[in-house]
């Protein structure tokens, strides 16, 4: 066993990073996930359930309580300090071992851009409450009339004294319904490039002013939500990096959300699941025609899998060291919005076109127990999943950012 400070399991600093050092630190993952995530939240994410700001946040104190509320943050905020390969790999197990991914919002969008643009107090405040789980964040950045024309929000802030004054309308904001603050860009100044007169402010979303109306998804699940802002007044000390520069934040902190280092780990946990849902069918059936074509479409989202982890690891790297380019996480987000479709698509054609009119999620099984949770569930994920080349920047988007960046169109 290699020597590790038992407080926070960070290595040593003179460890040496061989093979049976990652062996040995999977092992330590693997025995602290078994025994301490709870059975009904691993259940959940095994069967593909939703998992809501409850579920997140138990599985967050106990990972905080350990030392890894934030794998990907350096040591001096309060993160693990991990390397590369430690953090792909807490991905990996986590994902194996269905327990569930981590509040992405918070630890992986706003608390980079805090740690990067925030004042000593806003980090000294917000950072320790996104680690500990007790501060759910949400993202107010689309309205409508500015989705991918992003630069278009019309939303307003006027400064009067120590506050600025909102006025506004947001939509399709994820777990708005279950956070307690949005970090959102508005308009605070009509002159010269529209990026210029945007900022970004961190909105508590119990502040007078504030109606979050759900909307319903095809999948009929609560995801997202509209928000009105009515004379919404925030203190200025609320505010993230200078008046003008949210242009800056927003795609610092795009980039991290197209980054995602949970999705590919996840994407191959799901292929592990069809591809055992194909080997029970062949069992049923024998080998019919298209239990053969499922099993070729596997093997290719396979290959596709293994093709994204490689470009994930480099973007990790690229992360770690500053020099993140735009183009990498879009490249990564398209490639991995796609492959999800892929697979949801292959999961719900082995197995639930025939019930696909009567398990629409959360219709209730006529006697509460009709044994189809499974195809119930795979229905739902693969409703779910159309939103995929769509939120965070749409296909068409990423397309656009990478040829920018290739060819500098
Ligand atoms: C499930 C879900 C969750 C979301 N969560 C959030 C959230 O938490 N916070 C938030 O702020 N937003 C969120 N969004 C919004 C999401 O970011 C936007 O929907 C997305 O950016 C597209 O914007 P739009 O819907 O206005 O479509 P539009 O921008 O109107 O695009 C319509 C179509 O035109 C295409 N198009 C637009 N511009 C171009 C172009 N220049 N070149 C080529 N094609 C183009 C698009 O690709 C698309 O096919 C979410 C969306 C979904 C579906």
């Amino acid at each position: 066993m290699n020597a590790i400070d038992n407080r926070t399991d960070i290595p040593a600093q003179d460890v040496v990073r061989d093979e049976a050092f990652y062996r040995d630190f999977r092992q330590q993952l693997r025995h602290f996930m078994q025994g301490n995530c709870p059975q009904e939240l691993r259940e959940l994410v095994r069967s593909n359930q939703k998992v809501g700001r409850a579920e997140y946040a138990r599985w967050q104190q106990i990972l905080h309580a350990r030392g890894w509320g934030a794998p990907g943050w350096p040591v001096e905020f309060g993160g693990t300090g991990w390397d590369l390969q430690q953090r792909y790999l807490f991905e990996e197990v986590s994902a194996e071992l269905d327990c569930p991914p981590l509040y992405h919002h918070g630890l992986g969008h706003i608390g980079p851009v805090i740690m990067h643009f925030g004042t000593a107090e806003q980090r000294a405040y917000f950072l320790p409450r996104i680690i500990d789980g007790s501060q759910w964040w949400c993202q107010g950045y689309s309205e409508p009339g500015a989705g991918s024309d992003l630069a278009s929000l019309k939303t307003s802030a006027v400064r009067e004294g120590d506050h600025y004054v909102i006025n506004g309308q947001k939509t399709w904001t994820s777990h708005a319904q279950e956070a307690d603050i949005m970090y959102t860009l508005v308009r605070t100044s009509q002159e010269g490039r529209k990026q210029a007169g945007i900022t970004l402010l961190l909105v508590p979303l119990d502040t007078p002013g504030i109606e979050i109306r759900p909307i319903r998804t095809i999948d009929r699940w609560h995801h997202v939500n509209e928000v009105f802002l009515n004379d919404v007044r925030v203190p200025v000390a609320h505010r993230l990096g200078e008046e003008g520069e949210g242009w800056s934040c927003a795609k610092f902190l795009l980039d991290r959300e197209r980054l995602s280092p949970a999705t590919v780990p996840r994407l191959a946990r799901q292929l592990q699941q069809v591809e055992e849902l194909i080997q029970n069918r062949l069992r049923e059936q024998g080998a019919q025609p298209s239990l053969h074509s499922a099993l070729e479409r596997l093997f290719v989202a396979k290959a596709s899998a293994m093709g994204a982890r490689e470009m994930l690891l480099s973007a990790i790297q690229e992360e770690m060291n500053g020099t993140l380019q735009s183009s990498k996480s879009s490249a990564l987000k398209l490639h991995c919005s796609e492959l999800s479709q892929q697979i949801s698509s292959l999961a719900y054609d082995l197995a639930a076109p025939e019930f696909a009119t009567r398990l629409l999620p959360q219709a209730p099984a006529a006697d509460g127990q009709d044994d189809l949770e499974m195809e119930r569930q795979l229905i739902h994920t693969y409703l779910f999943y159309r939103s995929r080349t769509i939120a965070g920047g749409t296909s068409e988007v990423q397309k656009n950012v990478i040829a920018r960046d290739l060819f500098g169109a």
